[in-house]
């Protein structure tokens, strides 16, 4: 597999019409468990648990096609580096604050946070990949206890607290990210130190 993690990011395709990214017959596809489905919902696609899930279980692998430049599809996994939307499952993991799946960054693969009952709908937190996103929204998931942020709209954007509360769960990139801004407050705070 550790071949697969190294393909090289096709610099010549055009991304804007990043829809176009599963038509690449040569890429590795995506796969999702058995146990979930995607359905639409008040004209809103998501995906939903058909029997019940374990914490731990593995859900959705992404397809490894990758783009330069983010969308509304795209799962951020380094800089430049952005899972394109292919129309598999991984499209259609919506956003929570307090999310019931997470992304394992070295896998690419969403895993169950917790155990997960049937017709729940699955979700992950947005904020664990996406450094500035190219179509920020309004989160209405108001999870109790301050959980929802409400502007969604990237890591870069997050106050430090929020940033460091999600430090388990962020990919390499957003670690590599945050360290950096800490390593920039510290200075700050002491700037004789060097
Ligand atoms: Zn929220």
């Amino acid at each position: 597999m550790d071949g697969e993690r190294e393909e090289a990011i096709d610099g010549g395709r055009d991304d804007a019409t990043g829809g176009e990214a599963g038509e690449r017959g040569a890429s590795p596809r995506g796969w999702s468990s058995p146990k979930i489905e995607v359905r639409e919902r008040d004209g809103h696609r998501g995906v939903y648990a058909t029997s019940p899930i374990a914490a731990g279980e593995r859900l959705a692998t992404l397809a490894r096609v990758f783009v330069e430049r983010p969308s509304k599809y795209t799962i951020q996994i380094d800089e430049r580096r952005h899972q394109a939307g292919t129309s598999e499952t991984d499209d259609f993991f919506n956003h929570s604050c307090e999310p019931n799946c997470f992304l394992d960054f070295e896998a690419l693969a969403f895993v169950a946070a917790r155990p997960i009952v049937v017709g729940e709908q699955l979700s992950f937190n947005y904020l664990t990949s996406e450094w500035d996103m190219d179509e920020p929204f309004t989160c209405w998931c108001e999870r109790p206890g301050d959980h929802c942020v409400h502007d969604v709209r990237g890591f870069k954007h997050l106050p430090r607290a929020r940033q460091l509360a999600l430090r388990p769960w962020i990919s390499p990139f957003l670690r590599r990210q945050l360290e950096a801004l800490l390593a920039a407050d510290a200075a700050s705070r002491d700037p004789g130190a060097s």
